[in-house]
C-alpha cells in the first residue's frame, strides 16, 4: 500500500502567510536531494546531524535562488519517521513554499499524502497505531483538556496499560496450549476455575475501559447543548452567561457552519455547541400545533438539554405543556431570574423538576452559573466527573476492539467453566488477543491504515 522507497516532501506548518514555513522531506534520497539544492554558508563534508545550518536554497537547474533557509537533518532511525529527514525553515510565503516543493519534486521527491509522515513513523516502529492516532487528536484538539487527553494517548498511555492485560491473557493461552499439546496433562477442574477467574479479572478491567468511552467520545468530539424554554425565560442570556468565561480559550471548530444560533465554547474543557432551538423559541403554542416537530427532533439530537424557567412569573399552562413535551428527554432545569422575587413555591418547583436536576440561577447577574455547569457535566457523565486521571478511551475504533476482545474473553471463561474442550476457549482467546493487538497496530490492520492516516493533515 505504501512505497517506502519514495522520498516524500510537504509543507509541515500551517498553509498561508506566516513568519516562517517548515517544509519536511523524508526518505532514502532525502540527503542527496537536500545536498543538491541547499548551499550552507559554512561548507561541510557531510550533513551534520540535528544541527541547524543557515544557507540558501536554490534551483540546481537554473541556478536561481529560492530563499534563505535554515536546514536541520535527522539521520535514520533517530527522526520522526525513522527515515532520513530534513526540515527546511524558509520565509512563510506561499510562493516560496510552492517553489521549494517544486524544486524538491523535480529533484526526485514526491508530495506526501495526508498523514504519510506519521504513517511512516508507524511502519518504522517509531510509534504504535494508537499513538499515531493520538498525534492526530493532539493536532485537532480545541481545548486544553482535549489536548491533555490526546497528549497522553500520543505518549503511549493506552498501549502501556494494555501490556499487563496482554501478558496475563498470553499466560492463560500458554497454559491451555500446553494442556492441548500434552493430552495426558488434562487441565484439572481447579486449574480451569483458576484460569477462568483470571479471565474474569481481565474482562472486568476491559469493561471499565469500555465504560469510559461515553465520556471519552464527548471529550474528544465535544457535545451539543440545547437550551429550551418559553419566550423571554432568559435562554439567550443564560447561554451567554454559560459561555462568557470560557469562550476565549476555544478555537473555532473547522468544518462546521456557524449560523445565528450555533455557538462554540467549552464547559469544563470540553467543546460545546449550542443546538438551534429556533422552533421552541416561538413558544409552546407552536410546539402544541406541530406536535412532535422539528424542534423536538433537534432536542433529541442534543447530548444535553437545559430547560430555562422564569420563576419571577407565575407557572402557567404553557410551562406545564413545555414540561410535558420535554418529558421524554432528560433535562437539567435552570430556575432563572433568581435575582427577582420568586413567585413559584418550593413544592411547585419540586413538582416541575421531578427527577431532573434543578439549579437556581440568575443569567443576568451570573449567579448559579458554575453550579449549572457542574450539573450539566454530571448529567452528561454521571458521578465522578471531576476525575481526570484514569484512562479515557476516546476513539471509537479502540472501543470497538475492546468490546470484541471483551466478548471473546467472556466466551472463553464460560467455555472453561462449562468443561468444554480447551480448544473452544483457545479459539476465542486468540481472536480476542488479536483484537487488542489491532488497537496498537500489532495485528492485521493493513486495510485500516489508509482510512486512519487519510484523515491527517498533509505534512504530518
Ligand atoms: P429568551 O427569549 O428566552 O432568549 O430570553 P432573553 O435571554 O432574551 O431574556 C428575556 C428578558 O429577560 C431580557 O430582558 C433579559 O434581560 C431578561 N433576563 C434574562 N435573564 C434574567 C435574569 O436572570 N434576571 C433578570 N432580572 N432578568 C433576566
Amino acid at each position: 500500500m505504501v512505497d517506502l522507497n519514495d522520498t516524500i516532501c510537504a509543507l509541515s506548518s500551517a498553509p498561508g502567510r506566516s513568519g516562517i514555513a517548515v517544509v519536511r522531506v523524508s526518505g532514502p534520497e532525502c540527503f542527496e536531494i537536500i545536498s543538491r539544492i541547499f548551499r550552507p554558508r559554512s561548507p561541510y563534508r557531510e550533513l551534520p546531524e540535528r544541527r541547524a545550518l543557515l544557507g540558501s536554497i536554490g534551483d540546481p537547474r537554473t541556478g536561481a535562488d529560492v530563499d534563505e533557509a535554515l536546514v536541520t537533518c535527522f539521520h535514520a532511525p533517530h527522526s520522526y519517521t525513522g527515515e532520513n529527514v530534513a526540515e527546511a525553515s524558509v520565509h512563510g510565503s506561499p510562493v516560496i513554499v510552492s517553489q521549494l516543493l517544486e524544486v524538491l519534486c523535480r529533484e526526485g521527491a514526491r508530495l506526501a499524502e495526508p498523514g504519510e509522515f506519521t504513517l511512516r513513523a508507524f511502519l518504522h516502529g517509531r510509534m504504535d497505531l494508537a499513538q499515531a492516532e493520538g498525534v492526530r487528536d493532539v493536532i485537532e484538539a480545541n481545548t486544553r483538556y482535549q489536548l491533555q487527553v490526546a497528549s497522553r494517548q500520543r505518549a503511549g498511555e493506552l498501549s502501556e496499560q494494555l501490556q499487563p492485560i496482554k501478558k496475563l491473557w498470553t499466560d492463560v493461552i500458554v497454559s491451555l496450549e500446553a494442556a492441548v499439546e500434552f493430552v495426558e496433562e488434562d487441565l484439572a477442574i481447579e486449574s480451569r476455575a483458576l484460569l477462568a477467574a483470571k479471565l474474569d479479572e481481565t474482562a472486568g478491567e476491559l469493561a471499565k475501559w469500555i465504560g469510559t468511552f461515553r465520556r471519552g467520545r464527548i471529550v474528544r468530539d465535544g457535545f451539543s447543548l440545547a437550551i429550551a424554554g418559553r419566550p423571554n425565560a432568559g435562554k439567550s442570556s443564560l447561554f451567554n452567561a454559560l459561555l462568557a468565561e470560557e469562550r476565549s480559550i476555544v478555537t473555532e471548530i473547522p468544518g462546521t457552519t456557524r449560523d445565528a444560533v450555533s455557538e462554540f465554547a467549552s464547559i469544563g474543557g470540553i467543546p460545546v455547541r449550542l443546538i438551534d432551538t429556533a422552533g421552541l423559541r416561538e413558544g409552546a403554542e407552536r410546539v402544541e400545533r406541530i406536535g412532535v416537530d422539528r424542534s423536538l427532533r433537534v432536542m433529541a439530537d442534543a447530548d444535553a438539554i437545559v430547560l430555562v424557567v422564569d420563576t419571577s412569573r407565575p407557572c402557567t399552562e404553557e410551562d406545564d405543556l413545555l414540561r410535558a413535551r420535554l418529558g421524554e428527554f432528560s433535562c437539567v432545569v435552570a430556575f432563572n431570574k433568581s435575582d427577582l422575587p420568586d413567585v413559584w413555591t418550593a413544592s411547585q418547583k419540586a413538582r416541575y423538576g421531578a427527577d431532573w436536576p434543578c439549579v437556581e440561577v440568575s443569567a443576568l447577574r451570573g449567579s448559579g452559573i458554575d453550579r449549572l455547569r457542574q450539573a450539566i457535566q454530571k448529567h452528561l457523565f454521571g458521578e465522578g466527573t471531576g476525575e481526570r486521571d484514569g484512562l479515557l478511551v476516546t476513539n471509537l475504533r479502540h472501543c470497538q476492539c475492546l468490546e470484541e476482545a471483551h466478548r471473546a474473553l467472556s466466551r472463553a471463561a464460560v467455555a472453561l467453566r462449562d468443561g468444554l474442550s480447551e480448544e473452544f476457549a483457545l479459539a476465542d482467546l486468540h481472536a480476542g488477543l488479536k483484537k487488542l493487538g489491532e488497537i496498537t497496530g500489532e495485528t492485521s490492520v493493513e486495510e485500516l491504515l489508509g482510512e486512519i492516516f487519510s484523515r491527517f493533515c498533509i505534512g504530518k
